[in-house]
């Protein structure tokens, strides 16, 4: 099984609407299922759009407001049921480790599941996932919130024909992927003189926040960003009051980190419509997609090698 692709479970900010579900993301990244910020109603949105709570390998919190969380134990009881023993990380925000606690223990059950803790605290934290590095750091929201950046290595694929060139061979190659260059008769050989990199693909999951600095060093230079959008740019001032983004800030953001792609989420149940917010953000970053509940959006693959 090897995909990597983001299917939307929820976009609604607050509470849910007639057609949107709270906050809820699936990034399938190869064999790891990533569950993002499960909202109330999560389980029920997996059966929609047939998400397999055994899928499920990471669970990523932002915050601990309830249209990101709620929805943690239903999941995380039905993980326990298709699959008992099941390993699952979870990541977020330990100076709440209380909340975490309640969530975890707010209904009488058997907690069948292997639930490894990863609480993340002050500005930022990095961890080794295995199979790709995730970041998270302290976005602007007034309670404590995280964004998250996973990464995958940067990659070289060496061209035999320049190895044939350059007599770059076996346990050679080898080296020169490790070390970077290696000598070959006397000549230096470089990674650059027989091979290209290419960047790893990444994934920015911004939300909730103000447009700020961290935000933009997340998501700079992402293979897709799925950012909050929570307000029209009529509603500007309650954004900066509520410490969210407009559609427009989102656009201005993608923009100003060269991100690859973007899609908005987390829209205010006052709209019924987000089209909207497409057009907004899509005036400053053309491309710019609205999420809506079901969606599937693949990770693109990074538009620039290296060299
Ligand atoms: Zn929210």
């Amino acid at each position: 099984m090897s995909e990597r692709r983001l299917r939307v479970l929820g976009t609604s900010s607050r509470v849910p609407t007639r057609d949107r579900n709270h906050s809820g993301h699936f990034l399938a990244w190869d064999e790891a299922g990533l569950l993002l910020d499960p909202g109330e109603g999560t389980q029920r949105q997996m059966g929609l759009f047939r998400v397999s709570a055994s899928r499920v390998s990471h669970i990523l919190l932002s915050h601990f407001h309830g249209d990101h969380c709620l929805g943690l134990p239903g999941v995380l009881q039905r993980i326990a049921l298709e699959m008992p023993g099941k390993r699952v990380e979870i990541v977020y925000p330990g100076e709440q480790e209380h909340v975490l606690a309640n969530l975890l223990d707010c209904t009488l059950h058997h907690a069948d599941v292997e639930l490894v803790r990863r609480s993340v605290r002050g500005d930022q934290a990095d961890m080794d996932l295995g199979f790709a590095t995730l970041r998270a750091a302290a976005l602007d929201h007034g309670v404590t919130c995280y964004g998250y950046r996973l990464q995958e290595p940067d990659k070289v694929n060496l061209l035999p024909e320049r190895l044939a060139e350059f007599g770059v061979s076996g346990p050679l190659a080898r080296r020169l992927k490790e070390e970077g260059k290696v000598e070959v008769h006397g000549r230096e050989v470089v990674l650059g003189d027989v091979g290209v990199r290419r960047p790893g693909q990444s994934f920015a999951y911004v939300t909730d926040t103000r447009k700020c600095e961290v935000a933009l060093k997340l998501a700079e230079n992402s293979s897709l960003l799925l950012c909050e959008a929570t307000y029209l740019h009529e509603h500007a001032d309650l954004a900066q009051q509520y410490a969210h983004m407009t559609a427009v800030q989102a656009g201005e953001l993608a923009a100003e980190a060269g991100a690859g792609a973007l899609l908005l989420t987390h829209f205010s149940p006052r709209h019924n419509d987000t089209d909207d917010f497409a057009r907004e953000a899509g005036a400053v970053f053309p491309g710019a997609q609205a999420a809506r509940d079901g969606d599937e959006v693949d990770i693109p693959r990074p538009a620039r090698p290296f060299d």
